[in-house]
């Protein structure tokens, strides 16, 4: 008789993320500055028998996956694709039956999805570098979406660090930390405007920056002058917001270590313009977002944050400056830098 299996007990957690400047660098190989919330996923219960079965309080069916599972994009429902898609990656010896509880809001750009693919494979005994996670869940999402997205949202999730943002460089996959000035806020409002389009829109955009990219060389190193060489005139536009962007993340990353909160504004809505005007990624919703949080006193920058097309605006406040980061369009949350995912298992170490 084989031996039964022990059971585990599992509780996996894994923080959303607001990327505060640096958007549409991070498939060019890029920098940007995100930043792990106070919001995130947990996923509990027990390891053990042949299917991962999951319910979440984020939707009505459960997600049931054979260990075995193959064409992750096809599983039902929809959001059972994460969860196979990690599976896939990871091929767990055992499977597991539990619950997903989450306090990322679903689809807002605050990537619930990340922070669910990361506290799926940690409870399925994922065990490794926080980088390793960090691949992991991302190869899981494009499994799963089919877009071929970057790591910034699953690197934030694995390697958030409390206090601080990450100042990412997407050729080498590293990091280094930039403190959150503790006289600063960071508010997320949302726009009202659901991301409909940012998949077919986000797969465009990066092919336009390959095309560019195959005229004057890698973006994250072209210059300005670059740039002003490329004849078609959207490919020039995209590529100078990647060009321009990166400048950017680095002065509000030195900006921010030196507690400026005034050139660290600065740098934001510099990076909207450039989202809306270059690499067209705005809606009217967003850049009104953006006006209305600027009018507050002691709100010094604000930008689309995220792929665009609708989603959420990040601001960088004076503290206390938006009393409740709800009122300006029913959705907003005043967000802390918190750490990375992590996991706590009753099994014996070694296991
Ligand atoms: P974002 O990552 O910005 O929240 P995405 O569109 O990338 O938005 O991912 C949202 C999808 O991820 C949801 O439609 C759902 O399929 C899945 N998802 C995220 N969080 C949960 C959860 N707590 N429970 C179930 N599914 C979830
Ligand atoms: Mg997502």
């Amino acid at each position: 008789m084989p031996e039964p299996e022990s059971v585990v007990e599992v509780r996996a957690f894994a923080p959303g993320r607001v990327n505060l400047i640096g958007d549409h660098t991070d498939h060019a190989g890029g920098l940007a500055l995100p930043m792990a919330v106070d919001l995130g996923t947990t996923v509990t219960g027990r390891r053990g028998g042949a299917q991962v079965h999951l319910v979440s309080t984020a939707e009505d069916a459960p997600a049931d996956v054979p260990l075995t599972v193959t064409a992750a994009e096809r599983v039902e429902p929809a959001w059972a694709r994460y969860v196979a898609g990690v599976v896939a990656e990871l091929r767990p010896r055992a499977g597991f039956e539990g619950r997903v509880d989450s306090t990322v809001p679903v689809g807002a750009g605050l990537s619930s999805s990340a922070a669910l693919e990361l506290a799926v494979a940690l409870a399925l005994g994922f065990d490794g570098p926080a980088l390793d996670l960090a691949r992991l869940g991302r190869r899981a999402e494009r499994r799963a979406s089919g877009v071929p997205c970057g790591l910034m949202d699953q690197l934030t999730s694995a390697c958030g660090v409390a206090g601080h943002a990450l100042l990412v460089d997407f050729t080498a996959e590293s990091f280094t930390l930039v403190p959150v000035p503790v006289s600063a806020d960071v508010v997320v409002v949302h726009s009202g405007v659901s991301r409909a389009l940012a998949g077919s829109r986000y797969a465009e955009r990066q092919a336009q920056c390959r095309a560019a990219a195959a005229v004057i060389g890698p973006l994250a190193e072209a210059t300005s002058a670059d740039v002003a060489t490329l004849r078609d005139p959207v490919l020039q536009r995209r590529a100078r917001h990647v060009v321009t962007e990166n400048a950017r993340v680095r002065a509000m990353a030195t900006a921010l270590g030196a507690g400026d909160l005034a050139a660290a504004g600065a740098a934001m809505l510099e990076s909207h313009a450039s989202l809306r005007h270059d690499f067209e990624v705005s809606v009217p919703a967003l850049d009104r977002a953006v006006e209305q949080l600027m009018a507050q006193p002691g709100v010094v920058g604000a930008r689309l944050t995220g792929a665009g097309f609708g989603g959420c605006v990040v601001a960088l406040t004076e503290r206390g400056a938006v009393a409740d980061p709800r009122a300006l369009t029913g959705r907003g949350w005043r967000v802390q830098a918190s750490g990375g995912a992590h996991v706590e298992t009753s099994a014996p170490p070694g296991r």
